[in-house]
């Protein structure tokens, strides 16, 4: 079972393309962009993880905020769209390309939120065991002030939304962003769509884990669902759809090698 283990995490180490810059990255070029997705929320692109937010009169909802040098890049998108104040911030996990804006906006009034285990992670050192890196803890300011361990509503802007911790996915400590109302889902980095998957096993990520989470969002998807991947464009079910069966198709494809002894 552990040379299991070792060989199929040895493997998705060598499958994935990774977002998260190993060295300093210049982001003086970077452009913030977004799309409307409904009446109130929009996706946010620039560099690092997808950012959703939910704008309207109780003020901005926000998932997820790219790396600190680009807070104000991102602030200043928003203020385009809506004028209202950024009230929460929820992680979908602890990677920096997820969280890197998480003291700017904390110092600028908004609560950050996430799953237990992000500030967990984020309030020690951690090591990344694909990239062989340490990363420091980060400051006290840019550590969620509110953590859920299962789930946790919110009901602003006519919107009731529902994050969800799926257990051992991408990292241990995910959270799926699923509005009802407006029939989207924010997926963070269980889904890399057009890429394999970054399974980050020191972070306590697992392939059935990612499976789980794919499978459940399917569930509760319809062909009309928009789906907010971690990283790529916007998705359907039916694209979902494939990244789960290719997952599928390279655990059994792995496991069988691994039995027969060529991994
Ligand atoms: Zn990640």
């Amino acid at each position: 079972m552990l040379a299991f283990r070792f060989s199929f995490s040895t493997l998705i180490l060598l499958c994935f393309n990774f977002i998260i810059p190993l060295s300093a990255q210049n982001f003086d070029d970077v452009i913030i962009k977004s799309e409307q997705l409904s009446d109130k929320i929009y996706m946010l692109t620039g560099a690092g993880g997808n950012i959703g937010i939910c704008v309207g009169e109780d003020g901005i909802f926000m998932i997820d905020d790219q790396f600190a040098p680009l807070s104000n890049k991102i602030k200043t998108a928003i203020k385009e769209i809506s004028d209202q104040p950024i009230r929460f911030v929820i992680n979908t996990h602890w990677h920096g390309d997820h969280t890197g804006g998480n003291e700017n906006f904390g110092t600028s009034g908004a609560v950050i939120v996430a799953h237990e285990n992000v500030r967990k992670r984020m309030s020690t050192e951690q090591f990344m065991q694909a990239f062989g890196r340490k990363v420091p803890p980060s400051p006290d300011k840019a550590l969620p002030l509110i953590t859920f361990p299962e789930t946790i509503n919110f009901h602003l802007n006519g919107e009731d939304i529902i994050a969800f911790h799926m257990h051992n996915a991408h990292t241990d400590g995910d959270a799926i962003i699923y509005f009802p109302n407006s029939n989207i889902i924010h997926m963070g980095d269980t889904f890399f769509k057009g890429r394999f998957p970054f399974i980050d096993i020191s972070s306590g990520g697992s392939i059935e884990g990612i499976i789980a989470v794919c499978n459940k969002v399917l569930f509760l998807s319809d062909e009309q669902t928009k789906i907010i991947p971690g990283h790529g464009t916007l998705a359907s079910k039916t694209e979902l759809t494939n990244y789960r069966d290719m997952l599928m198709i390279v655990r059994d494809r792995v496991k069988k090698a691994v039995i027969d002894g060529k991994l």
